[in-house]
């Protein structure tokens, strides 16, 4: 029995190997259904070869990763496990099909409504959720058996302590691994939008400031060019045009700059209400020409370290994307809120515009990705590189055609 239980475990953990070493870096739908169907063949492993108890009684663990998927992906991605699962019970056949057929129903339809909770507790929630629920789900299992079945001794007893015993415990092994996975994901993911920013601030550095001197030169010789009588008017406009795109070249310069500026002179330890106002001063004649009401709210008494220009330039960044996003949106309403929770400083940026997709988001400050013909792509980047140096982070939730939600976490 001991070495079936060792292959069942060995089953587990083959989608995920298999998985980790060849398709963790490729795009996430294809990924999703690579997993289900690695998922589908250790399901179907696992009912080839399942564990026989001394006592003759036989379970399988088909049920692990079955509410793995459900729980993790939802009705979508559960659905072909299912069939998948059922066919093969048919083709297997002998005694049990109806049951399994009925059972599997009632898993498919009762889990994945689970899954959005599921997902937004925390990896030790949902590694406690998991393993509740295996164990529930095959406790009800075992108790419409043993009405089937009309007999419950102590045989019978000892066939459920085993089996629920197993399958926690394989949920639970699988639960940690499966986190950790997922953590040692996002951790690279953050380190690698540090490395960005890096090489991003290293070439600000160098280049802003050697560009900036020459934009000014050749600006301010030709506004005076531009008042020099004698021109035509066509000539004219060319220097406006001239003087227009400079001032363009000089905002993606201030863009850059903003990275490579060091922090130590302009840093202070306050509460966040000086800059609040500020920036609010400056993007409230934005938000008017744009049609965009701003509501705005401040109830914070925690005060921290930060660059005050930096957290301006990142506070009216996300303040304008917001705006940006609601050119097409009646009713616009830009909201603020700067309040405190367990000694952190929240600022909360909700706009009712246009919205992202998943994919969207996924790109969201990386350098260069805009979606805007004037765009730079830098807004973000500057964004997290701010709240990155006051050791906090930014959680974005968003809908395409409803609006995005920006949170920024200060700890102090
Ligand atoms: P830019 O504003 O110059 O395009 P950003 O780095 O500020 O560059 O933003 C990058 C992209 O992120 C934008 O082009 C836009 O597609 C998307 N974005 C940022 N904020 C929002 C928002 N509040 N709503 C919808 N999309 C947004
Ligand atoms: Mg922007």
């Amino acid at each position: 029995m001991f070495e079936t239980l060792l292959l069942n475990f060995l089953f587990m953990l083959f989608p995920v190997l298999i998985f980790l070493i060849f398709f963790e870096n490729r795009p996430h739908a294809y990924n999703r259904k690579i997993l289900v169907l690695l998922t589908a063949i250790t399901m179907i492993l696992c009912i080839a070869k399942p564990i026989r108890l001394e006592s003759g009684f036989i379970f399988d663990l088909r049920y692990v990763p079955f509410i793995i998927t459900a729980l993790y992906g939802g009705y979508k991605h559960v659905l072909p496990l299912y069939l998948i699962l059922n066919v093969y019970r048919f083709y297997v056949g002998g005694e049990g099909v109806v049951q399994s057929l009925l059972f599997s129903t009632a898993v498919l339809v009762l889990v994945p409504a689970l899954s959005k909770r599921f997902l937004r507790s925390k990896p030790r929630g949902r590694m406690i959720w998991a393993t509740g629920l295996v164990i529930l789900t095959m406790g009800c299992y075992l108790i419409v058996l043993s009405l089937i079945l009309g007999k419950l001794d102590i045989q019978y007893w000892m066939l459920v302590v085993n089996a629920l015993t197993i399958h926690a415990v394989v949920m639970a092994v699988l639960m940690i691994l499966l986190e950790q996975i997922l953590l040692n994901l996002r951790n690279r993911e953050r380190m690698m939008q540090s490395e960005r920013l890096n090489v991003v601030s290293e070439l600000a550095a160098s280049v802003s400031h050697e560009m900036r001197n020459p934009l000014t030169v050749t600006s301010g010789f030709l506004q005076l060019l531009n008042q020099s009588k004698g021109l035509t008017p066509e000539e004219k406009s060319y220097i406006e045009l001239s003087l227009l795109e400079l001032s363009r070249a000089e905002k993606i310069i201030s863009d850059y700059l903003s990275f490579a500026k060091p922090q130590s002179e302009n840093r202070v330890y306050s509460n966040l209400q000086a800059e609040c106002e500020y920036t609010k001063n400056v993007i409230l004649p934005y938000a008017t020409i744009h049609k965009v009401a701003v509501e705005f709210s401040f109830n914070n008494s925690l005060f921290t370290h930060y660059d005050r220009n930096q957290m301006q330039q990142c506070l009216i960044n996300l303040y304008k994307n917001a705006i940006e996003a609601m050119k097409e949106t009646q009713d616009a309403v830009l909201s603020i809120a700067i309040t405190e929770s367990e000694q952190n400083i929240l600022i909360t940026i909700r706009d009712n515009g246009i919205g992202m997709t998943k994919e969207e988001l996924s790109r969201l400050g990386k350098p260069y990705y805009s979606t805007k013909e004037e765009g730079t792509g830098l807004g973000m980047l500057m964004a997290y590189n701010a709240v990155h140096k006051v050791g906090g982070h930014i959680r974005v939730q968003s809908e395409k055609g409803k609006g995005t939600t920006f949170r920024i976490i200060i700890p102090t």
